[in-house]
């Protein structure tokens, strides 16, 4: 073969570190246009709430405390701004958790069908309200899989509580299991407004909603399906969604199944 050309080598290895550092130092100045615009994003989401509880106090020292209907009315609306505010901050410090890697998972053996069944009766005076029914639907009494509890509760709450929210007035609000050998799949179905194609991809960034004010007035933070999607990634799972607008939704996500085993042992838990 022919001999190497050592002035050739040099350059080639010259020119591919240099490429090697132009990737790094695009890549970090992508980190810092995201950290910018986190930032920004945030700090609009804060001040949103803020600034209203600000103008219901505001005006009630400028005289309105004196009108006792007024009065008890301003007081209620910068309640429940400072409400959503401290929702906020709690689903960013959740969201930010999880991110660095604080909140450890503690995986084990959990039972969809129990914690289904709690999440439920969490949500029965809200889905009363809206005269919506909650069911689960076909589904054996023990559905076992392999997940953080505490993780797994906060996913299945964002969308429980997504479905009665975004379901019409007298709806229904489902889950159902699909079992098959290795995984389980838990399905989160809604009769109401559904989403436009456009939107189902975006709907899991931070702070995407596609009804801005709605959703505000509704009490959505827009984290909530951001924050599922980081626990699924946690479980190397992701949420789907199947929607049809003005008919529902259907959220579903993967978790590796656990076989119950004769005597109530469960096969992770054998050994
Ligand atoms: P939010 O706090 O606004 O509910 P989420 O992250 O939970 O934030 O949801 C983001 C957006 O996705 C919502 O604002 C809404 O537009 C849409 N969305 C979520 N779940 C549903 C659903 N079940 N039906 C219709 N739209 C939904």
């Amino acid at each position: 073969s022919a001999p190497l050309n050592p002035l050739r080598t040099i350059n080639e290895e010259i020119y591919s570190f240099a490429e090697l550092k132009q990737k790094e130092i695009d890549e970090l100045k992508k980190l810092e246009a995201f950290r910018r615009e986190f930032i920004a994003d945030v700090s609009h989401e804060l001040k949103t709430p803020i600034f209203a509880a600000q103008g219901f106090v505001h005006t009630l020292l400028d005289g309105a405390v004196n009108d006792k209907t007024v009065r008890t009315k301003f007081l209620k609306k910068a309640a429940k701004s400072l409400d959503g505010l401290d929702m906020l901050v709690q689903d960013l410090l959740t969201l930010s958790h999880i991110e660095t890697g604080q909140i450890k998972m503690h995986f084990e053996n959990i039972d969809l069908y129990k914690l289904t069944e709690e999440i439920f009766e969490q949500f029965e005076e809200k889905a009363d309200r809206k005269e919506i029914k909650l069911s689960i639907e076909g589904s054996p009494r023990k559905v076992l899989v392999y997940a953080d509890w505490q993780r797994i509760n906060q996913v299945m709450t964002n969308l429980v509580s997504n479905a009665i929210k975004h379901s019409f007035d007298g709806g229904e609000v489902k889950v159902s299991f699909d079992i098959s050998k290795k995984n389980i799949v838990t399905n989160i179905s809604d009769t109401g407004e559904g989403i436009a194609p456009e939107h189902q991809a975006r709907i899991f960034e931070r702070f995407y909603r596609v009804d801005k004010s709605r959703s505000r007035e509704k009490g959505g933070t827009g984290l909530g399906l951001a924050i599922v999607k980081h626990i699924l990634d946690g479980h190397n799972s992701k949420a789907e969604v199947e929607s049809t607008p003005g008919k529902g939704s259907t959220f579903s996500f993967k978790l590796p199944r656990v076989k119950p085993l004769e005597g109530g042992e469960t096969e992770a838990s054998k050994n």
